[in-house]
């Protein structure tokens, strides 16, 4: 089958959940550079030129962008075989809005979530209800034969609990998984002792990763990719699972305003000197600096 190409368009920087560790940070918000319509859609157009055909629409939150199911709709005119949101759910627990989606055009949509229970998701998304509504949104989108990846964004409160989320998800009929390390940027940094609870060292996960491809062959489902996190800190069995600096495939994005190489996506990212004598070197995203600023670099040296 034909790889698809993947054009990532950022909507907007607002969103109706409050997710500690955003990465729409204060300054982003203060910049407010979000692109108005007709400017969306002529990077559509131009990126569709080009021969991307897989359209991925992210935020902030795109649901609540006010025009999403034109874009939806107009991607699909386009030529876009495939379009997809990446979205914390909310709004597809809505039966008709879910519905108006996949009319419009809708073929696949990303669900973040952070536990497998109310306490452990909602600790991080701050909206009570947010649980049992993303569970209504995996419902209503299977109904409507939207494909569904989970992305688990992990935690220090949730990070124990992988495999338990895992099952309770493949339990759902849910069958591809991204795992998300977090990002430090935005929110986790700026929201001091209230972010602080969610950090932890990357390496701390090591046995519990080792066990995952096991478990997702015992279960029937995909791991699909491991992002934010580079690959000597997690087990030999997952390395081959990081996304490390091609951004998991994607080929462009544009975040706001900005149309950004996905090469420069990581700017600022570090290495060691000894990095260079890593077999992974040239696949690796780098350390992300204010993890650094945190834990330090011990934890990170080179795979020969
Ligand atoms: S290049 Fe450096 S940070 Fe990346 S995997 Fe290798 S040792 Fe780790």
């Amino acid at each position: 089958m034909r790889k698809y190409r993947r054009f990532e368009l950022y909507l907007n920087l607002n969103c109706n959940q409050k997710c500690l560790h955003c990465f729409n940070g204060r300054a982003l918000r203060a910049a407010g550079k979000e692109l108005g319509f007709s400017r969306l859609c002529a990077e559509m157009l131009r990126m569709r030129a080009k021969g991307f055909d897989w359209l991925s629409l992210l935020g902030g939150e795109p649901t609540i962008h006010p025009e999403i199911q034109k874009l939806v709709a107009l991607g699909r005119k386009m030529g876009y075989r495939r379009v997809m949101t990446y979205s914390n759910g909310l709004k597809y627990a809505d039966r008709e809005f879910t519905a108006g989606m996949k009319k419009a055009g809708l073929t696949d949509t990303c669900l973040s979530v952070h536990g497998h229970d109310k306490r452990l998701h909602e600790a991080v998304t701050g909206v009570p209800g947010s649980f049992e509504k993303v569970l209504q949104a995996i419902e209503n989108l299977k109904r409507r034969k939207v494909e569904i990846t989970l992305i688990l964004v992990l935690n220090a409160l949730n990070k124990d609990k992988l495999k338990e989320m895992l099952r309770f998800y493949a339990s759902k009929k849910i069958k591809r998984y991204m795992i998300f390390f977090l990002k430090y940027q935005g929110r986790l940094i700026e929201s001091g002792s209230a972010a602080k609870k969610l950090m932890f060292r990357v390496s701390e996960l090591g046995e519990t990763l080792a066990e995952i491809p096991a478990l997702a062959a015992a279960e029937k489902i995909k791991i699909q990719n491991i992002e934010h996190v580079p690959h000597c800190v997690v087990p030999e069995n997952c390395r081959g699972l990081i996304a490390g600096n091609d951004y998991g495939g994607a080929e462009m994005v544009i975040q706001s305003g900005e149309l950004l190489e996905v090469s420069r996506s990581h700017k600022g990212f570090l290495f060691k000197s000894a990095c260079r004598a890593c077999r992974y070197y040239r696949a690796c995203a780098g350390i992300d600096p204010e993890y650094a600023r945190v834990f330090g670099l011990g934890e990170f040296s080179p795979v020969k």
